[in-house]
């Protein structure tokens, strides 16, 4: 056992239990309450057909181009907000950042209003506000900021509006323990957008925030779109790309089931992961908004550092009912089944898969003496030790981990027992990323002794220098 200095605080939980864990507002109950004021009462399964982005109930803008209301609040912010911080920048630079990746337009006007819409009136102004008017929206410090979207009928979005929490703090300059404004803002326009959460540990839109000081370092890799964040938004936006569309199906008691909450993720041939998407109630799966390419498809429950919940799955916490299986590689690199896309295409891939139980489940990840549910920023030619916390990590051998990359290198005899205090197994092993490894998001992949899989898509994220 190795032991790190005084057994590291968990300052960065995942446990749903866990009241300070940073986790964004849950976007879907959001949404939902604008649907109950848009369209009258929610069916089950409008909750579940948020899953289909393309299928009816997508909620999307169909106007260009989006004219957002930035309020005067903007301009003098309240004091959760680090003194001289460049508020209005950091805004301008994350809507920049949507509409360099997809076909989005935005348009910047100001408004006095300090007040988001409330949830039962929306008066078609985009606002976007800092101001502590918006604190009844919020029940403590830990979600960041919320979106509120009130959309038709038909699932055309018609506002939305986006408060930061004011019992938050904030910062441009990577203050330790306050939220980075602009990745804060770069998640929220997504919503703004419509799009959900991503499974995708890497993307700007998966469900949790980093505070700055996570890992010891700034939380700005959100303010960086992932490759993820790219195709969702083309996906919705254009231009127009190629999917990877199934069904995944299992058989209990003889009876063939739909598999509700798979996530499904493509990397690309570098090892980067470029798009995901989860299966519906009905098992229906896209991955959508890819180039033209090659790629390999892996599949995964959501039972380890997301959740279904967190992904805004359904919208009812009671009503969750997952099939499990275990994590599979649905295509690969050798050439019978990589898959290669055509511009614009769709490819069907269909799987029926054994419903048993995950026994290895990786729930935490970490570096520099910190475990955390965030994605480990890391540099080209860098050597790191990262933590795995989780069950049935104690079953993996050194050999049975590996990295998305062939440019990111498990080096050898690394691999220890480490001990924080979570109730989950905890290893350490050291990568080191070649001085070539380009921007992007990779998956650490493990194999137990007795050949079972799992993943952790987007862990490893490398920005831009
Ligand atoms: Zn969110």
């Amino acid at each position: 056992m190795v032991r790190f200095g005084s057994s590291p605080a968990l300052t960065c939980p995942a446990s749903e239990t866990n009241r300070e864990m940073i986790r964004k507002a849950p976007g879907i109950v959001i949404v939902l309450i604008a649907l109950v004021v848009a369209a009258g009462p929610v069916a089950e399964s409008a909750a579940n057909a948020s899953l289909d982005p393309t299928a009816a109930g997508a909620r999307r803008w169909v106007r260009s181009p989006l004219i957002i209301s930035f309020s005067s609040s903007l301009n003098s912010p309240p004091a959760n907000i680090k003194p001289d911080s460049d508020v209005v920048g950091a805004l301008r630079r994350a809507l920049q950042s949507w509409e360099a990746v997809a076909d989005i337009q935005f348009f910047e006007t100001n408004s006095s209003a300090e007040t988001i819409s409330p949830s039962h009136q929306g008066d078609g102004v985009n606002l976007i506000s800092v101001s502590t008017a918006n604190a009844a929206m919020f029940d403590s410090s830990d979600a960041p900021a919320r979106t509120r979207v009130f959309y038709d009928s038909g699932g055309t979005i018609v506002e939305a509006d986006i408060a930061l929490n004011p019992r938050a703090e904030f910062s441009t300059d990577g203050a330790p323990g306050t939220y980075d404004l602009e990745s804060t803002f770069a998640h929220e326009i997504g919503h703004l957008l419509g799009l959900e959460h991503s499974a995708v540990i890497g993307a700007t839109m998966q469900p949790r925030q980093a505070r700055n000081g996570t890992y010891n370092l700034p939380a700005f890799s959100q303010r960086t779109l992932s490759e993820d964040d790219a195709a969702q938004a083309r996906a919705f936006y254009g231009p127009s790309g190629a999917a990877i569309v199934g069904r995944v199906l299992t058989n209990i008691s003889g009876r063939s089931r739909s598999i509700f909450g798979a996530h499904f993720y493509a990397e690309d041939v570098e090892g980067r992961v470029v798009a995901s998407g989860v299966s519906s109630a009905a098992g229906q799966y896209r991955v959508e908004g890819l180039r033209a390419g090659v790629y390999r498809i892996f599949a995964q429950p959501l039972n380890g550092l997301i959740t279904p919940l967190e992904m805004g799955v359904d919208g009812n916490a009671g009503s969750i009912e997952t099939t499990p299986f275990r994590s599979f590689i649905a295509s690969n690199s050798t050439p019978s089944l990589s898959l290669n896309v055509s511009s614009n295409s769709v490819r069907r891939l269909g799987f029926f898969v054994l419903s048993v139980g995950p026994s290895l489940t990786p729930r935490l990840i970490g570096m520099n003496g910190e475990l955390c549910t965030t994605p480990l920023p890391l540099r080209a030619g860098e050597t790191v030790t990262v933590y795995l916390a989780g069950e049935g990590l104690d079953e993996v051998p050194l050999e049975g981990i590996s990295i998305s990359s062939a440019l990111i290198r498990v080096v050898a005899d690394s691999l220890r027992a480490a001990e924080f205090e979570v109730p989950y197994r905890v290893i350490s092993f050291e990568i080191s990323l070649d001085e070539q490894l380009q921007p992007g998001d990779y998956t650490i992949r493990l194999q137990s002794r007795d050949g079972e899989l799992a993943f952790v898509p987007g862990a490893i994220t490398v920005d831009n220098p």
